[in-house]
């Protein structure tokens, strides 16, 4: 409805909206009242932060928690919002200049704690400076049979009447007592619109594979559900073409879409997967913002997608109907290289390019979960759950094996030449394969070369790629895609942490000794 994806990227550095937000967003935007519940951690903030740039008139803020009032005034201040707090915690200098910026009109966002709204003039203030929204913030401290009760909070239903603005109220308590009281205090009793979705989707079956013969993967995975309507996501516009003619080829019904194409030829494609069954579109993420057809039965990742949030957000397309749909997500480590690298050489400012590896970790880390995928999926959006009995770690759980030993291997191999190969050199190091490359560099005389000759080549590929998704290694783009340790690997170097790895993945690798339990 709004367009809010450019904000969310360049104001906020978000690539996806986080389960629930987009629907708030747009609620909240068009000038809904509304009662939002979410967990702890799923991202409540932007959900106001996003409609108070789409809106008129500034957005007034209630919080209880000052720390979190000027950390995110702050943040919103380096993303280039004006934004201000008035609390206790102020200087007067600060107090002075949020008043100047009022007063000349220029602040979008004011944060105030609740017994702020106790003086006198606060409502003639608020009255003058043209309120366009009212978000509160831990609404649950409304109730009076909470332990976090906050009297004050009980003068904004006031406010919202005298200002005749729409409210938005948030909190992540979610028992129906609180809620009422908040109905009851905040909207007079008046039903808000109420956001109570938990982030699970539980008929989506979730499922995880490393990249061994991808064309081969994604075709058996179509095959195996011919004739109905799917999505394939390409890391690159090139591999739509090319996996959408292999599908045909093999009597599918498929098309490509992709950023660089007419617009009218997006559109047919659109149309055409609105009204058909069981075509299969096979895309780059350009493909799904407008496409909201119900009965997408599977969504199949032909190469790693860039966060935990996008991951979610591209699974989420299938079985919006709620009948059972099913997912399948390949990776390797040539899809965490690039994009670890486009993180590091991409545009965005260097503090945040910190979480954004911090989101690819995540996806990587639901990679290479040993235990049931939606448990790890959903504790990332704060809610807990019980295994689910609908992915493919539940289906058969994964068979690990203590990886202390091999990983310790590699990394003294890492170490040992300071960090400047990557993973080809270093294997053949760690198995003794005496290449040119090696003779040359004398790496046949290193303490390491051939101590890791029990395990094969394509298990210490699938050892390299693991460490990399745990974290443990990671390429620098500085040396080539050099592999360099991270801090987290330490505590395995020098002995204090283990570390189990998947068997599954390695032992599917043509056999030599079989990996040592
Ligand atoms: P809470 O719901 O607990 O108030 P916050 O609004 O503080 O949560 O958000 C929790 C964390 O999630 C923050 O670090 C925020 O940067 C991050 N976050 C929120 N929305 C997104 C998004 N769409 N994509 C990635 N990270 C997000
Ligand atoms: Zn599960």
């Amino acid at each position: 409805m709004f367009d809010a994806a450019p904000l969310l990227r360049d104001v906020f550095g978000f690539d996806a909206f986080r389960p629930g937000q987009e629907e708030i967003v747009d609620a909240v935007t068009a000038g809904e009242n509304v009662l939002a519940i979410m967990p702890t951690g799923g991202g409540k903030s932007l959900c106001y932060q996003l409609p108070a740039l789409l809106r008129d008139g500034v957005t007034v803020v209630i919080s209880p928690l000052i720390a979190l009032m000027r950390d995110q005034v702050r943040a919103l201040q380096e993303a280039g919002v004006e934004a201000g707090a008035l609390t206790s915690g102020n200087t007067p200098e600060e107090t002075e200049a949020v008043w100047a910026a009022l007063e000349e009109g220029r602040l979008r966002m004011l944060y105030m704690a609740p017994e702020r709204l106790a003086a006198g003039s606060a409502l003639g203030m608020l009255r003058r400076i043209g309120v366009g929204l009212i978000a509160v913030d831990e609404a649950h401290c409304v109730s009076q049979w909470g332990h976090d009760f906050r009297p004050d909070y009980l003068r904004i239903g006031e406010l919202r009447r005298a200002l005749g603005v729409p409210l938005a109220a948030f909190t992540a308590t979610a028992d129906a007592e609180t809620r009422d009281e908040i109905v009851e205090k905040l909207f007079d009793g008046t039903a808000p619109r109420l956001f109570l979705r938990g982030f699970d989707r539980p008929n989506i079956h979730l499922a995880f594979a490393a990249k061994d013969s991808p064309r081969r993967q994604i075709l058996d995975f179509a095959e195996a559900r011919r004739t109905q309507s799917g999505i394939v996501y390409c890391g690159t516009r090139n591999k739509t073409e090319v996996l959408a003619q292999a599908l045909r080829e093999n009597g599918h019904n498929a098309c490509h879409y992709h950023g660089g194409m007419e617009a009218e030829d997006r559109r047919t494609v659109e149309t055409r997967f609105a009204r058909e069954d069981g075509l299969i579109v096979v895309a780059t993420v350009a493909f799904g913002m407008g496409i909201d057809k119900p009965d997408i039965r599977w969504v199949a990742h032909a190469d790693l997608p860039k966060s935990i949030e996008a991951y979610y957000q591209e699974i989420g397309r299938a079985g919006r109907d709620g009948a059972p749909a099913e997912t399948l997500t390949l990776y390797g480590p040539d899809d965490i290289r690039l994009r670890r690298t486009q993180i590091d050489e991409g545009l965005a400012p260097p503090e945040r390019r910190g979480a954004d590896h911090a989101r690819l970790n995540a996806l990587l880390g639901l990679a290479e979960a040993l235990e049931c995928r939606r448990q790890t999926l959903l504790g990332y959006f704060g809610e807990e759950t019980a295994p689910c009995g609908k992915c493919d770690l539940c289906d058969s759980p994964a068979d690990v094996f203590d990886g202390t030993t091999p990983v310790r291997m590699a990394l003294s191999a890492i170490l040992r030449t300071e960090e400047w190969f990557g993973a080809g050199h270093l294997i053949d190091i760690l198995t003794g394969n005496t290449t040119d490359k090696l003779r040359a560099r004398r790496h046949d005389d290193l303490p390491t070369f051939g101590i890791g000759k029990d395990w094969s080549r394509p298990q210490w590929q699938a050892i390299f790629r693991q460490m990399m998704g745990h974290d443990l290694i990671r390429p620098d783009p500085d040396r080539h895609g050099a592999l360099r340790m991270t801090e987290t690997a330490k505590p395995i170097l020098k002995g204090e942490a283990q570390i189990r790895l998947r068997k599954d993945t390695i032992s599917k690798a043509p056999r030599r000794p079989a990996v040592k339990e």
